[in-house]
């Protein structure tokens, strides 16, 4: 989701206290008076007595079930008349199972009937999602499903996360895939590029990325199913059907069962290589307003409105919706539910996470923990407009301490060290702007309290606003705004292409080592582009898609990425749990020298074997020296080079660090 703007309106307004448009705490309103059903049947259940509608509809008139034999294109087989019932419902049953069929739903509002929707809760659905479907979900379980299950995390800053859309990943021919742009991809093994180096799955275990996270993959309304040849791309922040998978990532979305199906092999050939997945969640808004499925069910009710009636867009996409009405929060709590229990979904990423309520958040959280310990849920903690919802109240990264379990990514660091996202040209710390150094230090702490940072001097939130680094998510790139290799050349004008690959290096290893947990853009590990593309939102495959023979070009690269993750992987003082282990284990060194930030993890931080390590940053393009206390020292990375059990070794003293580049040296005793 696009945050342009947003980032700073959020800040603006918690800092600045100012809220323009709406009077603080005017979203309690008439809705609020409306039954809630909580009952696990919605909209459809089938028994051994039949199929069975329950259409929540609180002000309809009346209501109607459509039943087709087809996913689209042909008339009723059948129309139900719903009956009024109980918590605002209305039902209608018919006494056979009515497995193959497709069903949608009618309400009759201020005396017109509306257009037909295949409702809120469609678990399953044809082409383009227009009509729900009827299926018996435990049929498209794969091989084994039942033992299947995600890794086990104690915290969540153990993951490593791979943010990855499911197009970039497979359609560039290099990708040696068969089926490109379909959740089937990645259960392809022993795929590789032109030179033989390995793509696919395989190259995420080759990797070592322990999740990961895949752009909207529920049914999404902009990529037309019903032309898979003309290969179009979006990202899927259109949200249609939040509960069934899309449609053009299966190889029939004609066939309701096909896209449940493929998508848990997808899902299960991660789990069974290690890996779990995380899904990017977008309850915040919906991609049409008076047609979308939320309004055509029940009008009004789950969205916020303007004072003058009309809808209120926190999202900048038309519309918001409203968490802290109870049947909404009630949908997205059952939607991530549902995703854990019947696709064994092991993280959410919620967009524009701000426009819900902390309450609501909380109650994903805990209910999410119920189903699987190590289920972990973050988010982005702002908005991209105003809204009704009071900022005391809007699940933002100021106010992440607020709940329990949820973490939101820092555009603290991000934009520290490569610069401001809204800026191409704009330098961060790792590309020589000095003064970002207390910012980069915020992001180090995981935005944790610590006796040697001055939040004051941060470059975006001025205070420690996280309880515990896993309310931190940390990060230089993403799919919004311009990937790293894109942002390098646009604000390194005359650069090479080696120094580039170089201040890359530097940037993720301050990602990676610092404290929170560590989110990437897939392809960064081979230096993809998108050929100066920031919102590539709808951008053809020749844009999005990752080339694979970078894998090849770009092979040290690789090397130095999937170094860098064993270093955090093997190391656990790279990933306190607590907020007191910290702020007692970093010990920042004293120096003015600009561009460079110099810190100790000391005290075996967190059981680790390292009694002490020692990490310097130096963003500069001068060599700089530093003194270091004298013992026996093992080198794990230096001038661009990185191994995560030793490049050599050193007695300290005088070291050299050289330009944009990271040392880090370590000692057990
Ligand atoms: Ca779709």
């Amino acid at each position: 989701m696009n945050e342009h703007i947003t980032t700073i309106l959020a800040t603006a307004m918690v800092v600045g206290g100012t809220l323009c448009g709406f009077a603080a705490g005017n979203t309690d309103d008439r809705y609020s008076t409306w039954p809630v059903y909580d009952g696990s049947d919605l909209e459809l259940s089938v028994d051994s007595n039949g199929t069975h509608f329950t259409l929540w509809s609180p002000e309809a008139q009346a209501a109607r079930v459509f039943l087709y034999d087809s996913d689209r294109n042909t008339p009723p087989v059948d129309t139900l008349d719903m009956s009024r019932s109980d918590r605002g419902t209305w039902r209608a049953s018919v006494p056979q199972q009515l497995y193959g069929k497709f069903y949608t739903f009618s309400i009759k509002y201020g005396k017109h009937w509306l257009a037909e929707t295949p409702g809120i809760w469609a678990k399953a659905a044809g082409t383009n999602g227009r009509r729900a479907a009827i299926i018996d979900l435990a049929r498209t379980d794969p091989e084994g499903w039942a033992d299947d299950k995600g890794p086990r995390v104690g915290n969540i800053t153990d993951a490593v996360l791979y943010e990855m859309h499911h197009r970039d990943f497979s359609m560039h021919p290099s990708s040696g895939i068969v089926h490109k742009g379909k959740f089937l991809a990645m259960t392809e093994p022993n795929t590789v590029n032109d030179y033989g180096d390995k793509t696919g799955i395989d190259h995420l275990k080759e990797l070592g990325v322990t999740h990961v996270h895949i752009l909207p993959s529920y049914d999404y309304n902009s990529v037309d199913e019903a032309n898979l040849p003309a290969n179009q791309y979006n990202w899927g922040y259109d949200p249609y059907n939040y509960n069934a998978p899309e449609g053009s990532y299966s190889t029939d979305p004609a066939d309701p069962a096909v896209r449940v199906r493929e998508m848990k092999e997808m899902i299960k050939a991660l789990h069974d290589a290690g890996i779990g997945v995380v899904m990017d969640v977008v309850y915040n808004h919906t991609a049409d307003n008076d047609n979308s499925n939320f309004s055509l069910t029940a009008p009004g009710y789950f969205y916020r409105h303007r004072p003058d009636g009309s809808y209120s867009d926190a999202s900048g996409c038309g519309n918001e919706t409203a968490s802290e009405r109870r049947q909404m929060g009630d949908f997205i709590v059952n939607s991530v539910k549902y995703w854990a229990d019947e696709y064994h979904i092991d993280g959410f990423r919620f967009d524009l996470m701000a426009i819900h309520d902390t309450e609501t958040m909380n109650r994903v959280a805990a209910e999410l923990k119920k189903i699987n310990p190590s289920i972990f849920v973050y988010g982005e903690g702002w908005t991209a407009g105003d809204s009704p919802l009071p900022v005391e109240r809007r699940a933002l990264k100021e106010n992440v301490s607020k709940m329990d379990g949820i973490a939101v990514f820092s555009d603290d660091i991000r934009d520290a060290v490569k610069g401001h996202y809204s800026s191409a040209e704009d330098r961060g710390f790792a590309t020589g702007k000095p003064g970002l150094e207390e910012t980069v230090k915020i992001g180090i702490v995981a935005s944790t309290a610590h006796p040697q940072v001055d939040y004051v001097k941060g470059n975006n939130s001025k205070f420690a606003y996280a309880a515990s680094p896993g309310m931190i998510i940390n990060y230089v790139s993403c799919h919004d705004d311009l990937t790293l290799t894109d942002k390098l050349a646009k604000s390194m004008p005359g650069s090479t292409e080696a120094d580039r690959q170089r201040a890359a290096r530097l940037a993720q290893t301050i990602v990676f080592t610092s404290q929170g947990t560590p989110f990437m853009f897939a392809g960064e590990e081979v230096f993809r582009d998108k050929k100066g593309v920031h919102n590539s939102y709808k951008s053809p495959d020749s844009i999005n898609a990752i080339d694979w023979n970078l894998k090849h070009t770009n092979a040290e690269q690789f090397d130095y990425y999937r170094e860098l993750i064993a270093l955090r992987k093997a190391h656990p003082a790279f990933r306190m749990t607590t907020a007191e282990d910290i702020a007692r284990n970093i010990i920042f060194d004293n120096t003015d020298i600009p561009n460079l930030v110099s810190y100790s993890i000391k005290n075996n931080a967190n059981g680790d074997e390292w009694k002490e390590i020692k990490l310097v940053f130096n963003g500069s393009a001068e060599a700089r020296e530093v003194n270091v206390p004298e013992g026996d020292w093992t080198i794990i990375a230096r001038d661009g080079r990185i191994k995560a059990t030793g490049l050599g070794t050193t007695r300290g003293g005088r070291l050299t660090v050289e330009p944009t580049s990271a040392l880090i040296i370590a000692r057990s005793k």
